[in-house]
């Protein structure tokens, strides 16, 4: 039988984090609610009875409440009612990391306390897109908590065929040294435990960003866990923070660093081609891994992950975009 590997409470938890982080307000639960029952009346037509109806009314403010009542527990911890959650921030450093990956380190503009986050959440941004009109992306934090200062590591969504990303592009072409960005404070259900099991963290791509905030985060606590960073790219060009993944995996005292990339020219002479056989990284059964990459890729290294006898409840993952709840194992 196929069983999903989520559990809704890790699903509706997920859920709420990104609602806080754009704003969501509880009385928009009533206005989602009445227009998905319209279209569902819409939809199925004469089945759509009253019982029927009445029936997903149920189940919606179910899961409605939950969330909105989790919503409102996370407002409260940043003291701010709900949907007033932008603050300027000030780019106080633009890194070009690679051709189509920047860094933007962030200073608050204002007085505010800095918001406590611990190692990898996201804030989301808000950029001017036309008149009046916002567009809203969340970025994961890659720099590590206990400063006022906060790095967010961007891919230019671009592509042949393809429009422009909004707010990726806007980035890019937009924002410099001294300009002013919206963020909302930091949200995000994965974060990195506190035991002392073996780590290991998977990215590929721009996913290095999430996971490096941890890297460091573990490096100014002194962690003596032991880790195992596996990074997959194209090549050492797009392979977007290389030097500090090496620097950080150096200073940590049991840590090792795997690479695998498509094109092996110019690679360190570990790096390995793709794809990266998991069974010969010997992890510990104790292992806790964090992922984040695209969610196909992230689907095979998790199943590839059970397979080598980590446990699925130790496996982590970050996506960026609509989550993976609904794919099964
Ligand atoms: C929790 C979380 C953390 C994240 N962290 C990061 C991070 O650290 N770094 C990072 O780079 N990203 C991160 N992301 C992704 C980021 O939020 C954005 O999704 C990403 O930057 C793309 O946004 P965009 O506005 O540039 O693109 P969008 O405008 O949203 O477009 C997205 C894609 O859709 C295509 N598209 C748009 N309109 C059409 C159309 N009409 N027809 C066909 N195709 C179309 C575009 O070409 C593009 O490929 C994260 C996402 C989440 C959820």
């Amino acid at each position: 039988m196929h069983r999903p590997y989520l559990d809704i409470g890790t699903v509706l938890e997920r859920i709420a984090h990104k609602h806080a982080s754009v704003g969501v307000r509880p009385e928009q639960y009533q206005l989602v609610h009445d227009h998905l029952l319209a279209a569902f009346s819409r939809i199925l037509g004469r089945a759509a009875t009253r019982q029927v109806t009445a029936g997903w009314s149920e189940l919606y403010w179910l899961v409605a409440d939950a969330l909105a009542h989790r919503e409102a527990d996370l407002y409260r911890r940043f003291g701010i009612k709900p949907g007033e959650n932008w603050r300027q921030w000030v780019v106080v450093q633009r890194v070009q990391e690679t051709a189509d990956v920047i860094s933007l380190l962030l200073e608050p503009a204002d007085e505010w306390p800095t918001d406590p986050f611990v190692a990898e959440q996201y804030v989301s941004v808000a950029v001017p897109v036309d008149e009046g009109s916002f567009q809203i992306r969340q970025y994961s934090i890659s720099s590590a908590p206990g400063t006022r200062r906060l790095r967010i590591t961007v891919e230019r969504t671009a592509g042949p065929g393809r429009p422009p990303g909004e707010v990726s592009c806007h980035l890019h072409d937009k924002v410099f040294l001294g300009d002013v960005l919206l963020l909302s404070p930091p949200f995000g259900e994965v974060v990195l435990d506190d035991s002392h099991d073996p780590l290991l963290f998977v990215s590929s791509g721009v996913g290095v960003a999430p996971l490096m905030g941890m890297l460091r985060h573990l490096v100014n606590t002194g962690a003596d866990r032991e880790v195992t960073y596996v990074h997959m790219d194209k090549s050492v060009t797009t392979h977007a923070l290389r030097f500090e993944l090496e620097e950080l995996v150096a200073a940590l005292p049991n840590a090792r660093r795997i690479l695998a990339y498509a094109d092996l020219t110019c690679a360190p002479r570990e790096a390995g081609p793709l794809p990266l056989d998991f069974a010969s990284l010997t992890l510990p059964l104790n292992t806790r891994a964090y992922l984040c990459g695209t969610p196909i890729r992230m689907r095979s290294w998790r199943n590839e992950l059970v397979r080598a006898g980590v446990d699925p409840v130790r496996i982590r993952y970050e996506v960026f975009g609509p989550d993976l709840w609904r794919a099964y194992t």
